[in-house]
């Protein structure tokens, strides 16, 4: 059995990869449903009823998408990504309980009208059909609409998933309803997007997660098209640039998928690198010369990252007007190691600007209506002010309330190899600032080439991060600000390549709301900028 669902999954992955470009969903709909179906009759097999039961079900998934344009969820979660038709009943969306579940556990259903009972793993769901209430382990569901049989598929309304979904699968699940997706767990992919330092017509996008969208572009637009992933916007879905060729940037959702689309004045293309989680977008005459994904990856013969014509853009690649699907095959690095950009790759940006915390992590209840999370934002908002307005470029990592693992700041402040980390935190206890660095030793042990260490990644940059801790507290000081400089083991500062410093702002007194004054929040970016500005050229930027 889990052979079988293991093929059916590639094979559905591999249609859908086919159908991707050529824009008829519709017939992905029907090719998934026919996998689809398979998989259920899989699941179901040693009952000759329940068998026939899937049979009947496959005609019926078959019959809804026939009627394209359908409506479809895109469902993301860790055991799977899929898409699912929606139809509509009673001026609502519906959806099948079944089918919804079927990839996330071992599911079966009975449909004996007017009754519908569903088992997902050890879970029972009573449903009866015209009614709005259920019962899911013997305690009452409220459905959003009635309850529908049809060719003994259940169907339930698309607003209940976000009560009822949880009580089978025991965890969160959020459904985006003006967007159709559906988010199982706590997965997302986030991403951040920079110009170039050196080329501002080149626009390099790092996401948290391998991608594979769709690229596709018109007059004065690219846009990138992600049906398979779960990403998730900006706080502001308005990106804006310091380029004239490419100005802006806008992320939305719509009907399963979301969007970038890039504001550009030339033609585009785009290239994937490796690993899937860096995209680069460039004048389409030259993205073949300095893509840095030229080369397959070892092992691989697919034309696998370069970004290739699809066949309605007529003509070579390299000429193409930017219409390109990459396919990329991914596979994370080993536990323990990442490949670590060299360090003299060309810079993108100067400063990374990280709000340490963010979504479910709150940081430090620093009051009981103030948390660190959202301090820490504001700070960095106000020292990439200051740091671009003493002409340094400054990437933000977290300018939203999302959930950013540690391992996924350093990944950001090591890809973009900028030259220098700041990490922001807040505190209530003590007074002034507090800068830390990491505790490892100094070491220039690159042996290990493009693979070094990850959890001792810094250790190559310690006088660096040392200058620039010592740099900051000077300017600190000059203001009369309380400063300490300590060593910690506080991460993800032991990851990062280039120099790394952590910055914790405490209240000037004993009010924390202080914290919050536009005055103090002020005086604090504007000598942290003057710190790093007054070492720039050590850490590498141009004099
Ligand atoms: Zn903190």
């Amino acid at each position: 059995m889990p052979s079988t669902r293991t093929k059916i999954k590639s094979d559905r992955e591999e249609i859908f990869e086919h159908r991707l470009g050529n824009g008829t969903p519709s017939r992905f709909i029907s090719a998934y449903a026919f996998n689809h179906a398979a998989s259920i009759a899989s699941l179901i097999a040693p009952s000759g009823a329940a068998l026939s039961f899937a049979v009947l079900l496959s005609f019926a998934v078959l019959l809804v998408s026939a009627a394209a344009p359908e409506k479809h969820l895109a469902v993301y979660s860790t055991a799977a990504n899929y898409s699912l038709p929606l139809v509509q009943r009673g001026g609502q969306d519906y959806v099948g309980l079944l089918e919804l579940l079927d990839p996330l556990g071992t599911v079966s259903a009975k449909s004996e009208p007017p009754r519908w009972r569903l088992h997902y793993n050890n879970v029972l769901g009573e449903f009866t059909e015209g009614k709005t209430r259920a019962r899911v382990q013997g305690r009452d569901a409220d459905l959003t609409g009635k309850f529908i049989i049809e060719n003994g598929r259940g169907l339930i309304p698309l607003a209940s998933l976000n009560s009822l979904l949880p009580r089978f699968l025991g965890g969160p699940a959020t459904l985006r309803e003006e967007s159709n997706r559906l988010f199982i767990g706590n997965i997302a992919t986030h991403f951040t997007a920079v110009i170039s330092a050196d080329d501002p017509s080149r626009l390099t996008f790092h996401f948290t997660a391998p991608v594979n969208p769709s690229v596709a572009s018109e007059p004065g637009k690219l846009r990138l098209t992600f049906r398979r992933e779960p990403l998730t916007g900006p706080a502001s879905p308005m990106l804006t640039f310091a380029s004239k060729i490419i100005p802006a940037a806008d992320y939305s959702e719509s009907d399963g998928a979301a969007e970038i689309d890039v504001t550009t004045s030339v033609p585009l293309m785009a290239s994937f690198s490796p690993d899937g989680r860096t995209v680069t977008l460039a004048p389409a005459k030259s993205a073949t010369a300095n893509s840095q994904t030229a080369t397959n990856p070892p092992g691989t013969n697919r034309p696998a990252v370069s970004a290739a014509a699809t066949p309605a853009a007529n003509g070579p690649a390299n000429t193409a007007p930017a219409a390109g699907q990459a396919q990329s095959s991914v596979s994370p690095p080993p536990a323990g190691m990442q490949p670590v950009p060299p360090a003299s790759a060309p810079r993108r940006c100067f400063a990374i600007i990280d709000a340490s915390h963010g979504g479910n992590d709150r940081g430090e209840a620093l009051s009981p209506t103030l948390a660190e999370k959202d301090i820490t934002v504001a700070f960095a908002r106000r020292l990439r002010q200051e740091l671009e307005s003493r002409g340094l470029s400054t990437l933000v990592l977290r300018d939203s309330d999302a959930n950013l693992s540690l391992d996924d700041r350093a990944y950001f402040a090591n890809t973009t190899h900028a030259a220098v980390y700041i990490a922001l935190h807040a505190a209530s206890n003590g007074h002034g600032v507090r800068i830390y660095t990491s505790l490892l030793p100094y070491s220039t042990d690159d042996d290990r080439g493009l693979f070094r260490s990850w959890t001792e990644a810094q250790s190559s940059s310690i006088p660096l991060s040392q200058g620039a801790s010592a740099s900051v507290a000077t300017e600190l000081r000059k203001l009369q600000v309380p400063v300490r400089t300590l060593t910690a083991p506080l991460r993800p500062l032991n990851n990062v390549t280039t120099a790394a410093i952590a910055i914790e702002v405490a209240p000037p007194a004993a009010t924390v709301s202080a914290l919050t004054a536009p005055d103090y929040q002020q005086l604090i970016a504007g000598a942290v900028a003057n710190g790093i500005f007054a070492i720039r050229t050590q850490l590498g930027a141009a004099p």
